[in-house]
């Protein structure tokens, strides 16, 4: 009987799984990615509301494997980046690969391999799993009573609909974070009456973004200009990143800077309505390229500060009693950044399922694996994301991590987890890491929500590359396909 090939299985065809796919291509691994829509692209598919663009520099969101040199501005629209995810997919042949408008429901490990299966009724076996299933994908409705009974058109921001004119409708944005930020400044600027009601004020990046000029594009093009300039934002990342780490002038000249861009805001009421009460850098910082401050003090722009008691079919009732007519309503209120690979089913070793294992907390081996479930990978899972920093980066590394971890496992016949030690090692050493980092004094975000510590990495970004490159090899234990641990 032909031996059965050694077998990949990625969930999601977002910009993570693709980056799996090319990696698990270039290596000749036989591989399937499972897509639940029609196509690929993950966040930038599904986010599609008016005035979102890529927060760090377009340069940075590449796959390191194609260069783009024809970035229109500084900071891509987000349409651009998906354009250039589709391309990717395109050009690199990857669509083959993957299964589209096909859910992953359940993943078992059993008899030393994966069994998954779908809800379009098919299974697949695989030696490896890994889930690209994103940390900002599930969609978060707040809960306001009424919802049900708005009159006019509802969505959230990351279901966007393209069927309401922008024009002679009264808009409501719900939400305060990045994308009830660009999208207020957006319909602001393009003349819409526009109401968003936000609980507390942000910080917000007032930045420019400028059209990429022929001669930056062309010193991309001249012979080492690509490697030396993508050096040259590594460098900045890591020096750039260090306010956020620790006290000191650096953070306090970004606190003043951020402050200072509040000083365009004329009535005093209206500055102290966007004011932040909390530490810069706490939160994701929304970014703004056509100055927020600006849009909001246009006369077709209002912003409400408060608690939501209602919402009724043609508004949205106050606390304090005030009733604000409304059109359309807008739900720019996130995602849940703990769900990850869920509500699919995992079940890992002795028949522990993912629900179980993260019932006091969630956590993770580098964010990119869990004790217990062997050959289960996650790109960006708990504790990955590294913030302000572009996802691709991050990717690389974890992706060169899983490669030799699957190399290895293939190599003894085995499959591979980390230890519980090792993953309390690395757990310890984040937890230590947080006291003096903007992410601990009081701030309430989607790093932190209900568990222990904020779930991110609060070190240097270079720490990520060499924690990376260093795992020891103590750190996992490789289990023989009957499932008994190997010495
Ligand atoms: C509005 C918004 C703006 C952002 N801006 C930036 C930015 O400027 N810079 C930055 O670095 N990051 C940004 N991010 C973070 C962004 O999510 C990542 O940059 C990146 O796109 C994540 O890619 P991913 O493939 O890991 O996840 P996703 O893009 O979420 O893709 C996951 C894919 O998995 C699929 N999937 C999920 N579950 C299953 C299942 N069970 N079976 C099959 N398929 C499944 C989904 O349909 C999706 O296609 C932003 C996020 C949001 C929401």
């Amino acid at each position: 009987m032909a031996e059965r090939e050694f077998r990949v299985v990625v969930a999601g065809a977002g910009v993570s799984g693709l980056f799996m796919a090319e990696t698990l291509k270039q290596a000749k691994i036989d591989f399937a990615v499972y897509e639940k829509a029609g196509e690929v692209g993950g966040t930038w598919r599904d986010n599609t509301f008016p005035g979102l663009f890529v927060d760090v520099l377009s340069r940075q969101y590449e796959f390191p494997f194609q260069p783009n040199y024809n970035w229109s501005r500084k900071y891509a629209p987000a349409g651009e980046i998906w354009e250039y995810v589709k391309k990717v997919a395109e050009d690199r042949g990857l669509t083959r690969f993957i299964h589209f408008n096909e859910e992953i429901l359940s993943a078992r490990f059993t008899a030393g391999r994966w069994l998954i299966e779908t809800a379009a009724g098919s299974s697949d076996i695989a030696d490896v799993f890994v889930c690209a299933t994103g940390f900002l994908h599930q969609p978060v409705y707040p809960d306001i009573p009424g919802r049900e009974d708005f009159a006019g058109p509802a969505f959230h921001s990351a279901r966007w609909d393209h069927s309401v004119p922008y024009q002679g409708r009264r808009w409501g944005i719900i939400g305060s974070g990045a994308s009830g930020v660009q999208i207020t400044e957006a319909l602001a600027w393009a003349g819409c009456e526009v109401t968003q009601f936000i609980r507390r004020a942000q910080w917000v990046h007032i930045r420019e973004n400028p059209h990429a000029t022929w001669r930056e594009r062309l010193k991309l093009r001249l012979p080492g200009g690509y490697d030396r300039e993508q050096r040259r934002l590594w460098k900045f990342i890591n020096e750039f990143d260090r306010w956020r780490l620790e006290p000191g002038p650096q953070r306090a000249a970004m606190e003043a800077e951020y402050r200072s861009y509040l000083d365009c805001v004329r009535a005093p009421e209206l500055k102290a309505k966007l004011t932040p009460d909390y530490n810069l850098g706490c939160t994701r910082i929304p970014k703004s390229d056509r100055n927020y401050y600006e849009a909001v003090q246009l006369p077709n722009a209002h912003i409400v500060k408060g608690h939501i008691a209602r919402i009724v079919p043609d508004g949205i009732v106050m606390t304090d009693g005030s009733h604000v007519p409304l059109d359309v309503l807008v739900y720019a209120t996130g995602f849940d950044p703990h769900a990850y690979m869920r509500p699919m089913h995992v079940t890992g070793l002795n028949g522990v399922t993912i629900e179980e294992a993260w019932r006091e907390r969630i956590y993770s081996y580098g964010g990119i694996a869990l004790p217990g479930f062997p050959n289960l990978f996650m790109l960006y899972g708990p504790f990955a994301p590294v913030n302000n920093v572009p996802v691709p980066l991050g990717l690389d590394q974890e992706i060169g991590a899983i490669m030799r971890l699957i190399g290895e496992a293939r190599a003894r016949g085995a499959a591979v987890a980390p230890t519980e030690a090792a993953t309390e090692r690395f757990l310890a050493r984040l937890g230590d890491a947080f006291p003096g980092t903007v992410w601990v004094g009081g701030c309430k975000n989607w790093y932190t929500s209900d568990q222990p510590t904020p779930v991110l990495w609060p070190l240097p970004q270079n720490e990520h590359r060499a924690f990376f490159a260093d795992m020891p090899p103590e750190d996992f234990h490789f289990i023989p396909i009957d499932g008994r641990p190997q010495p």
